[in-house]
């Protein structure tokens, strides 16, 4: 489609207001003529002829002017009837039916930049008025001749046409007034803030700011848009009404041809109800964080409860066992005490000697045992390599009170079915896989009021080792057997807690294994746990024992510390038997003074002593002779040992109560003699 007057604008389509009207012109008067007035004259271009035509309410022709027939190239009988919409160009139609609908619901006469379309086709550019008659039955429409418009797009429509159909509320101010005064408010605004059009005129932009508004914010905007730069900024309003308006708010600087900001157009964006959403959000967020680490806080007491419960189930076996470790030793000391006569008989005195270290040595395992159960998650739970068989062999010491003296005091009989296969080792923290362990052994134990049997087998399936521990007891029902793993299900009432068997579900999911239960009502119960096999299970994490490496081994000179005699006493005479020569010290600064005046090959000695500790003492030593091997005894070596702790000045850490073994395995590690003349 060729133009007719393409001719370059220098205005655009909708400026077509300011185009000087011809003063000749035909002006529509009441009762209008059917067909308007005008000469007959040229097709050429020209703004001086009347081109009017009058539509009835629907848009159809009902009558124009000979000149609006020449200058369209159509005939009089082609134009009235039809639709004036058909003549446009398709592209305004839309602009146009919008503004003679507007015109037809009483709103103020508008003006429109069209392009019509001539008979052979080519656009013919016109800015038509519409005027309504009196009694509303026809539209009166004044052309004029336009100049092509740059574009043909729709935003040609007029700008006031837009912002009264938009939905955001948009404020025009006067940015040469200080407070930015409103000059201009769309029926948007009216909508969202409350305030009619004349209410906001003349008030500053940001007259909907409140106490709750973020005036750093609104000035930070204003500012940046008065410098001539568009800004934006989500910005806490109120309305009329005082109800809270979240807004997202663009400032557009409008400037005049010497480039000075003149106008401020503010778009108004009512996101009140994403904010809504969002702090709802914010604040769900919140509660549920707080939530969560009171979880965490609840479960980690939780599980300590758990221990605690697990534990005192146990006291009165624990309490037993010493009973009956002590009593061997009680009795032979006793008795040797007694009757001095028996002490001549060398080899009666080695026997009882070897019962009394018999049980001592099994107390020192019952008070390291009961430490790895009750130890919290802040000692280093770390993982490492171990044998499930041997963690077997614990608990089942550890419990052995509950299934066997306990029940046989009670006139029942538990037999124990043990079946210990060979497994891989797996990895993992022991003394979790323990608890959980002792708390099946335990509900299995409180399943058999009567007696039964207990059966605790460990197997190897592929690449896992699996343990399980079955019982001959109640059984359980298809409900309590759906929920027993639900933390506080309990069936035992005041007795139970409910989280035994929850705290086991969470052990073997940490350890990436998993947990299988059997049970029937009257037929017993069966769980079991299925871990993993460590990949790289070479290593078995035991300290390797030195005690063959015998050569190049030489008497030492030690110097001992401790504050406690007996303990100075017991360490000395066995240093003594194996060969080599002690000075003991009870007090660390006579200890120190000796050592400046002697040569020693070795210190050992106490940690935690009055006076100086023995990281202090092993300070001053190793400053004077830095080369020097220090052994530090501690009743928490085992601790410090599996955190890793690295002590300075300090060759190694060893625990107390110290065995005669690990005596002579520390003095093989610093070229001592470890054999000697004292009793294995
Ligand atoms: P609690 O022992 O404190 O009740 P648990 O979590 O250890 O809590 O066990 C939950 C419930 O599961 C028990 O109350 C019991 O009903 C059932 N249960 C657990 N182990 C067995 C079992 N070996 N035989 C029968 N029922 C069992
Ligand atoms: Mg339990």
């Amino acid at each position: 489609m060729s133009s007719r007057n393409d001719k370059p604008r220098t205005q655009s389509a909708h400026t077509t207001a300011d185009t000087p009207r011809d003063s000749g012109r035909t002006r529509p008067t009441p009762g209008w003529p059917s067909t308007p007035p005008g000469a007959s004259g040229a097709k050429e271009t020209s703004s001086r002829r009347s081109l009017v035509a009058v539509l009835d309410p629907a848009g159809r022709l009902t009558g124009c002017t000979s000149e609006l027939e020449h200058t369209l190239g159509r005939s009089r009988h082609s134009l009235v009837g039809s639709g004036f919409a058909d003549i446009v160009r398709p592209e305004d139609r839309s602009a146009l039916q919008l503004a003679l609908r507007r015109l037809l619901a009483g709103q103020p006469p508008a003006e429109l930049a069209v392009g019509l379309v001539h008979a052979d086709a080519s656009t013919v550019w016109m800015s038509l008025s519409f005027s309504l008659s009196p009694e509303k039955t026809s539209v009166l429409l004044d052309a004029t001749l336009t100049e092509a418009p740059m574009t043909n797009a729709p935003e040609s429509v007029p700008a006031h046409l837009v912002l009264n159909e938009i939905d955001e509320g948009v404020l025009i101010a006067d940015a040469t007034s200080d407070d930015l005064l409103v000059i201009d408010a769309n029926p948007g605004f009216a909508q969202l803030s409350g305030f009619s059009r004349a209410e906001t005129l003349g008030r500053p932009l940001h007259f909907l700011a409140d106490g709750n508004t973020d005036r750093a914010l609104l000035d930070s905007v204003l500012t940046t848009a008065r410098s001539g730069t568009r800004a934006s900024a989500e910005i806490g309003l109120s309305r009329k009404d005082g109800s809270p308006l979240w807004i997202r708010l663009t400032l557009v600087p409008i400037e005049d041809q010497a480039g000075r900001v003149t106008r401020i157009l503010a778009i108004h964006l009512d996101v009140s109800e994403r904010r809504i959403v969002f702090d709802a959000l914010r604040e769900k967020h919140h509660a549920l964080t707080e939530a969560l680490e009171s979880l965490q806080k609840t479960k980690e007491a939780i599980v300590q409860r758990e221990r605690m419960h697990a534990l005192g189930k146990m006291a009165s076996g624990i309490v037993h066992d010493f009973n009956n470790l002590l009593s061997p030793i009680l009795g032979f000391t006793e008795l040797l005490l007694t009757f001095p006569p028996m002490m001549e008989d060398t080899a009666k005195v080695t026997t009882y000697l070897r019962k009394i270290r018999t049980a001592a040595t099994d107390g020192a395992a019952v008070v390291s045992r009961l430490r790895e159960f009750y130890r919290t998650r802040e000692e280093a739970e770390q993982a490492e390599e171990f044998a499930p068989t041997h963690a077997v062999e614990e608990i089942l010491e550890l419990t052995r009170h509950r299934w066997r003296n306990e029940a046989q005091g009670a006139g029942l009989e538990i037999a124990l079915d043990l079946d210990l296969q060979p497994t891989p080792l797996v990895m993992g923290v022991v003394a979790e896989v323990r608890q959980a362990l002792t708390n099946l052994v335990l509900n299995a134990i409180d399943a058999m009021p009567e007696g039964g049997r207990l059966g605790v087998r460990t197997y190897t399936v592929g690449a896992w080792a699996c343990i399980q521990i079955t019982d001959t007891g109640t059984g359980m029902t298809p409900e309590t057997r759906m929920r027993c793993f639900e933390p506080f299900f309990t069936t035992k009432g005041k007795a139970g807690t409910g989280l035994g068997l929850a705290i086991v579900f969470g052990i073997i999911e940490r350890h990436r294994g998993r947990i299988e239960l059997e049970s029937e009502p009257g037929h017993g119960t069966k769980f079991t746990i299925w871990l993993p096999a460590c990949l790289d299970g070479s290593s078995t994490g035991l300290v390797q024992n030195s005690g063959s490496r015998h050569a190049n081994v030489r008497p030492l000179r030690i110097l001992l510390v401790d504050d406690e005699d007996l303990f100075l006493e017991v360490v000395s005479e066995n240093l003594l038997g194996m060969g080599h020569s002690v000075d003991c010290f009870t007090d660390p600064t006579l200890a120190l003074e000796s050592f400046y005046k002697q040569r020693y090959d070795l210190v050992v000695t106490d940690r935690a002593m009055p006076g100086m500790t023995g990281d202090q003492l092993a300070a001053r030593v190793r400053e004077y002779q830095p080369s020097i091997p220090i052994v530090l005894l501690t009743g928490f070596g085992n601790i410090i040992r599996q955190s890793g702790e690295q002590l300075p000045n300090i060759s190694e850490v060893l625990p107390k109560p110290l065995s005669q073994q690990v005596l002579r395995e520390m003095l093989v590690r610093y070229g001592g003699s470890a054999s000697g003349a004292a009793c294995a």
